[in-house]
């Protein structure tokens, strides 16, 4: 059972980073005290507690636990599909929304107007462990279901771009440049919590058949795996531990963006070079079934359906075939 206790880490942005880039973290502290507190810098939190000081993201996954304590909704005020700041009568009705939602749950969310529009968040009956990247796509998978509730039974939209199991959420009372953070707190009550953080309610709703099917359907899923922006950062992989031919092909390339923990798959940009490469996992190849074998390959554009790893081969000249190494010689 998570308590209001949970902690969270709070990240501290320099003025000019972008958040999903540079988010030191400052301290893991409780989501209370996270909620309640008056930042003196623009701070930010996870919805998850991990053993780790640092921001969890995709590469943390299987290097420290992560587990999901909390439920948080973006609820943006678009005015013909453009974000805009949330007018009194906005704020009004998502309150009602929420009045109803408390009602009906018997359990207090936590509720705060932002700069486009408001932030829900309510704890988790027990924590989600996010131990493999088959449990980041099944907490995607959840969170879309969790969406739909609030959507049908509270008539609620909340921001599906949340979905990332590592998104960063801005805390309620922070410092931003032309903002007094104090008077933020005592003069705009409007603005503030609407529940106490110190109760905050469970969210636990009973998912449909179909909803559990998709969830379980999201694990075993190859592809999709991330749609993180943040994925294109240098990658520093020794050439000799990738015992796959169509991965060394690709090195060589400089097409590799990375390999998976477990050494499963290797992460590449697409050597037919038809389509813009999209999530990290867009384009795999898989670890072969003999030592310095050919590998699998498979990529989910729809430009390349159907093409085999021995079409992936063919776009490689017999040059890079020979660099790729002796194995290449038995091919
Ligand atoms: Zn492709």
């Amino acid at each position: 059972m998570t308590t209001p206790d949970s902690t969270v880490a709070v990240m501290r942005l320099h003025a000019r980073a972008h958040p999903r880039f540079d988010a030191p973290t400052i301290d893991r502290v409780s989501l209370r005290e996270a909620l309640s507190t008056a930042w003196a810098f623009d701070a930010f939190f996870q919805a998850c507690e991990a053993d780790v000081s640092h921001r969890v993201s995709m590469s943390s996954i299987g290097r420290c636990s992560i587990r999901m304590t909390c439920f948080v909704v973006d609820i943006d005020h678009r005015i013909e599909g453009t974000k805009a700041t949330p007018s009194l009568q906005w704020r009004s009705s998502i309150r009602e929304k929420v009045r109803a939602l408390r009602e009906a749950t018997k359990q207090k969310p936590v509720l705060y107007f932002t700069k486009s529009g408001a932030r829900l968040l309510l704890r988790l009956p027990s924590p989600i462990p996010i131990d493999t990247e088959a449990d980041a796509r099944a907490w995607r998978a959840r969170y879309g279901a969790w969406l739909e509730i609030l959507r049908r039974d509270f008539d609620i939209e909340g921001d599906t771009a949340c979905d990332d199991f590592a998104r960063l959420f801005r805390l309620p009372f922070v410092h931003r440049a032309g903002v007094d953070v104090e008077d933020l707190r005592d003069s705009c009550p409007d603005r503030v919590i609407a529940y106490v953080p110190s109760e905050i309610g469970i969210w636990d709703p009973a998912l449909n058949a179909e909803q559990l099917e998709r969830i379980e359907g999201a694990r075993s899923e190859l592809m999709t795996v991330s749609r993180s922006r943040n994925d294109d950062r240098t990658v520093n992989i020794d050439p000799t531990t990738l015992d796959s031919l169509l991965a060394r092909l690709c090195y060589g390339r400089g097409l590799v963006r990375g390999v998976a923990s477990d050494g499963s798959k290797v992460f590449v940009r697409c050597p037919f070079g038809e389509h813009e490469n999209g999530a990290r996992s867009s384009t795999v190849i898989f670890r072969p079934r003999e030592r310095g074998g050919l590998g699998g390959f498979k990529c989910a554009h729809a430009s390349c359906f159907g093409r085999s790893a021995i079409d992936a081969l063919n776009e490689f000249l017999p040059a890079e075939k020979r660099a790729a190494g002796s194995i290449a010689h038995r091919l």
